[in-house]
């Protein structure tokens, strides 16, 4: 069937598909809901899944619980209660057929019929279930069997039929859209389908390798695409002009001072900033550590060499909580240094925020500790030249963007303890260098993590005594902060219990309903040892540090995500004594939950958890930059796609070497700019 004739001759793969014979407005709706609305969309609406339909088996075969596919002829038939049942015999064997709810009697002996199904076992028969079938006569050809058939989510609006009718159609008369983008050397060199090839073979794969070269093909673009365009952002943008910042007095005193030795990683991350900073092109760095590894520490040094340098410097925190906590840290490690330094965050009194405005813009202030009130247009530095953004991951890209724009070219130290697997830090951030704090501080002790039973309630409070006893506090975490529409623990009611269960011992209750008066004061309370009992939400999960709490309960642990979790025992730990993590199950958990649970009892270290993490929920969760586009790959998986994405990373950096403007390459160019297009402007400037 030719297109529809009036509008052939300018077709693009942007243009709508209504170009299709068939497909009209109330079609294009419903294509519309798939995500399909231009030529384009089809080629990339890629199956769920394969039905390998390529061999008839003879019916002694037929394996019991797998779909076969099988050519025979009809002997018997009977239509009763509304089903059919067939008896099929191939010149060899004899198998059973049986059609629930259809009575199909145009279906008689001696047809010879083609049938794709379940096999199941009828009283210890072989026999297709329900299978797709169709009557062949002489000389006609299958349709149903002889290949392998793709299967796409149809949805109730579009039948299977009209989908891949649609898709073959494009591939069929559109298929020359498809223009060869990647160089040939890459293509010769690993050895590539090509671009229209694979795209069918994506479809309707002639064998497993065909298939596999096509998706290989597919997955080798999306990440050579990404890795090109974030070469060649690079290129344009690292330019030098940030300032000069060395170590000097300040920082030397403070590296004097501290009262414990810093660990190896500690020194190494360190020296690497100092490099980076040491020179005018502008550090991009990621200082990745394990909750508890001390990376305050390693910011405070960097801060230092900002001051020393007679530059400012800027802590950004993702809460009010961990953005006080830093900076109570920060003036107790700097009070016997002369610098200053101000707090600024949403809750900043007016007249406050005015002096810390101007000393900011008067360069008085050496270093603000703050939140996302720092983004505010009137914040003004004089002479910014660092930027250190705490918890990376809880800040958006397009936030990050707001903040490194105050100052022409700043060095940025992004840090987090959500550690991001090293294939995604590639894909994503594929510009920053990464220092990893790969060691804890030799006083840790192992967390011992516990699961528990919600019967096992009654144990809690004498565990909880046993730990007062010993001047050592507790954390117990619920999801929800008052009773709600989930059958879920809250803070208020389990703070109230708690209370009437244990008189003895003080208990307090901090929540991000509560003000931030409210808030600072107990945590000031629970830090000073005022307090042994925080019955807490998840406000505490990041950054917290308080040495002394030594036991941590979470209630519906199931509920939380698994970095979360890992965050959440982050807090405990972090002294000298023995901590313990109990993970109280839910009676409605679900399997996830219970796999998140086992995750953590068995269980420690960051890095494999978030590796696990990354395979239950996919990197867009992981690093919230599923709504940019960033990673929203067709066919690439950043789990699966780990020695693709280094050779495509190999190849873009080469490539953007020699050419950091693409001139040689304007297909490539073209397709990378039509693809990435505004995701890339994030990616790039991130
Ligand atoms: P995180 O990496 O999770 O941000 P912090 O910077 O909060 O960790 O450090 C956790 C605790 O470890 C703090 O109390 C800090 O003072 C302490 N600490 C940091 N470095 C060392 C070290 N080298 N030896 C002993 N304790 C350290
Ligand atoms: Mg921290």
């Amino acid at each position: 069937m030719p297109p529809k004739q009036n509008k052939i001759g300018s077709v693009v793969l942007n243009t709508p598909i209504d170009i299709i014979r068939g497909i009209g407005p109330k079609k294009l709706e419903a294509f519309k809901k798939l995500g399909i609305e231009v030529l384009e969309d089809l080629f990339y609406f890629l199956p769920r899944r394969y039905e390998d339909r390529r061999e008839p088996v003879p019916l002694r075969d037929l394996q019991i619980g797998e779909y076969n596919c099988a050519i025979a002829k009809v002997t018997d038939v009977t239509c009763e209660f509304g089903r059919t049942n067939a008896v099929i015999f191939d010149g060899r064997s004899y198998a059973s057929v049986v059609w629930f709810s259809e009575k199909l009697s145009f279906v008689r002996p001696n047809m010879i019929l083609a049938l794709y199904g379940m096999v199941d076992n009828f009283g210890g028969q072989a026999a297709f279930s329900h299978p797709k079938f169709e009557i062949l006569r002489y000389k006609n050809q299958s349709t149903l069997i002889g290949k392998i058939f793709p299967v796409y989510p149809a949805t109730a609006e579009l039948s299977q039929k009209e989908i891949s009718g649609a898709v073959d159609y494009a591939l069929e008369n559109f298929l020359y859209l498809l223009q060869e983008f990647l160089p040939e050397k890459i293509i010769k060199h690993h050895g590539l389908m090509s671009y229209p090839e694979a795209i069918i073979n994506i479809h309707n794969p002639i064998d497993e390798d065909n298939f596999l070269r096509a998706r290989n093909r597919l997955a080798f673009d999306e990440l050579f695409l990404l890795q090109t365009g974030i070469f060649m952002r690079r290129q344009r943008n690292l330019k030098p002009g940030a300032k000069i910042l060395q170590a000097g007095k300040l920082h030397n005193a403070f590296m004097e001072s501290l009262p414990f030795k810093i660990t190896r990683a500690q020194n190494r991350a360190i020296q690497e900033i100092l490099k980076d900073v040491g020179t005018s092109w502008p550090m991009n760095r990621l200082l990745q550590g394990d909750v508890g590894s001390g990376k305050t520490l390693v910011a405070i040094s960097a801060m230092l060499t900002a001051v020393d340098s007679g530059a400012q410097a800027v802590f950004m925190c993702p809460t009010e909580i961990l953005a006080q906590q830093h900076y109570i840290t920060l003036k107790k490690f700097l009070a016997s240094l002369n610098i200053k330094i101000a707090l600024l965050t949403g809750s900043t009194k007016l007249s406050e925020r005015k002096k810390i405005l101007s000393g900011l813009k008067k360069g008085t202030i050496n270093i603000l500790v703050g939140t996302h009130a720092v983004f505010s247009d009137d914040v003004k530095f004089d002479n910014p030249a660092l930027f250190v953004i705490d918890e990376q991951h809880k800040f958006g890209v397009l936030q990050r963007n707001a903040l490194i724009s105050k100052s022409e070219a700043p060095h940025v130290l992004a840090m987090t303890a959500t550690p991001i697997p090293r294939t995604l830090i590639l894909s994503i951030y594929g510009d920053l260098d990464v220092s990893v704090l790969d060691e804890l501080p030799p006083n840790r002790k192992h967390i011992e993590t516990i699961a528990m039973q919600p019967v096992e309630f009654d144990i809690l409070p004498r565990m909880i005594r046993q730990r007062v006893r010993s001047h050592e506090q507790i954390y117990w975490v619920c999801p929800l902060i008052e009773e709600g529409e989930r059958a879920l623990s809250n803070v208020t009611n389990t703070f109230e219990r708690l209370k009437r269960i244990l008189p003895d011992i003080k208990i307090a209750m901090l929540h991000g309903r509560m003000s931030i008066e409210e808030k600072s004061e107990v945590m000031q309370e629970f830090s000073e040892g005022h307090i042994n009992l925080l019955v807490a939400t998840t406000v505490i999960e990041v950054g917290v540090d308080v040495p002394n709490a030594s036991l941590m309960i979470i209630q519906d642990a199931g509920q939380f995500g698994l970095a979360q979790l890992h965050q959440l025992r982050g807090r405990i730990g972090r002294g000298n004594v023995k901590s313990t993590c109990i993970l109280m199950e839910s009676q409605n958990i679900t399997d996830e939950g219970e796999a998140r649970i086992m995750a953590m009892v068995e269980n420690s270290d960051g890095f494999q958890l978030a590796e696990q993490d990354l395979m239950q929920r996919g990197p867009g969760a992981l690093c919230g930059v599923r709504q940019h586009g960033v990673t929203d790959f067709y066919v690439a998986d950043l789990v699966r796609d780990k020695r693709i994405l280094n050779l495509a990373r190999r190849d873009a950096e080469i490539l953007i070497k020699n050419d950091p403007e693409l001139e040689s390459e304007p297909l490539l160019k073209n397709e990378l700019m039509r693809r990435l297009g505004e995701a890339l402007e994030l990616i790039i400037t991130s």
